[in-house]
């Protein structure tokens, strides 16, 4: 039987009118409406794209986002005082530096200079730490979108196994860490890993971040099992596609996710979230 999909979209859509409802609330009570510094260094145009959805969200919910379009050859220094201002600007809850970086800027010393509580991607390894700790605070937006799509069909996660290919700082391993944290027995697969195949077989939930089309074969997929394709790749037809064999897949699995409409707008929301987040914690300790 063909696995049901899980709509990304709806469950997005749910989140950001939920954003919108407390952005109200918070203006009706006098405080000001959440602050969220977007930075862009570049042309390139897939950034250009992400950053343009990112800021399109933030007005419709309410949230003000505040543009930094900085050209190619902006220095690492003048990104890190922008960085430093905004990190002591009061009316910026959030900021938000769109990855990939020029070759030029190290991005780890950049995500590093963001104050942790204005970290709304939660990349800082302050958060990350907090996370590995089992007292998360601004979360990484992507896994942590995953675990609402897996909470909106009933996942269970305590007796489960999950596996993850990819360990990246952003998606792999902080997945990892959400999925261990709601009770899962985890298993993380990378570059080095033999018998992918072997692995995946076993999944009862499986989360796959890789940026190669087609990498998990739908064959592999356990019957039953939950799986989310965090991929997204271009075709050179210029379509979009994830890292799974989807329609093979969809024949064993008893959830899935598409791409597109799967992941890709969780992230936003989450980012929406994360925002509010920070914004409620500003006001409760200032
Ligand atoms: P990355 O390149 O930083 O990491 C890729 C990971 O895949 C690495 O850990 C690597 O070890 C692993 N890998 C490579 N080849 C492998 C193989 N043969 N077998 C097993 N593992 C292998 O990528 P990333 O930033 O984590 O992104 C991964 C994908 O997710 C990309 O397609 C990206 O566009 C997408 N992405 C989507 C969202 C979203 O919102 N949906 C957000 C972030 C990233």
């Amino acid at each position: 039987m063909p696995a049901n999909i899980i709509d990304g979209k709806a469950i997005a859509a749910e989140i950001r009118e939920q954003v919108k409802q407390a952005v109200i609330k918070r203006t009706e009570h006098g405080m000001a409406a959440p602050g969220l510094a977007v930075i862009l260094v570049g042309e390139s145009p897939a950034s250009q794209v992400y950053v343009r959805k990112k800021r399109e969200a933030c007005a419709e919910a309410g949230v003000l986002s505040k543009a930094f379009d900085l050209p190619d050859n902006t220095s690492e220094s003048d990104l890190l005082n922008l960085i430093k201002q905004l990190n002591d600007d009061n009316e910026i809850d959030g900021i938000l530096v769109q990855l990939p970086l020029p070759e030029h800027i190290d991005s780890t010393t950049v995500l590093e200079a963001i104050h942790p509580d204005k970290d709304v991607d939660g990349f800082h390894p302050y958060n990350i730490g907090r996370l590995a700790q089992r007292m998360p605070s601004l979360r990484p937006c992507t896994p942590h979108g995953v675990i609402h799509m897996l909470d909106s069909i009933g996942e269970k996660y305590k007796g489960r196994h999950a596996v993850i290919v990819g360990a990246s700082n952003i998606v792999g391993r902080p997945m990892g860490l959400e999925l261990l944290l709601a009770g899962a027995t985890v298993t993380t697969c990378h570059r080095f890993t033999d018998d992918l195949a072997a692995h995946v077989a076993r999944a009862d939930i499986l989360v796959v971040a890789v940026g190669k089309p087609g990498i998990v074969k739908g064959e592999w997929v356990k019957p039953g099992a939950t799986v989310i394709d965090v991929g997204i790749n271009r075709t050179a037809e210029g379509k979009l596609t994830g890292d799974v064999d989807f329609e093979a897949a969809a024949e064993k699995a008893a959830f899935i996710t598409p791409v597109p409409g799967g992941v890709g707008p969780m992230t936003v929301a989450m980012l929406l979230r994360n925002t509010l987040q920070a914004a409620d914690n500003h006001n409760s300790n200032s």
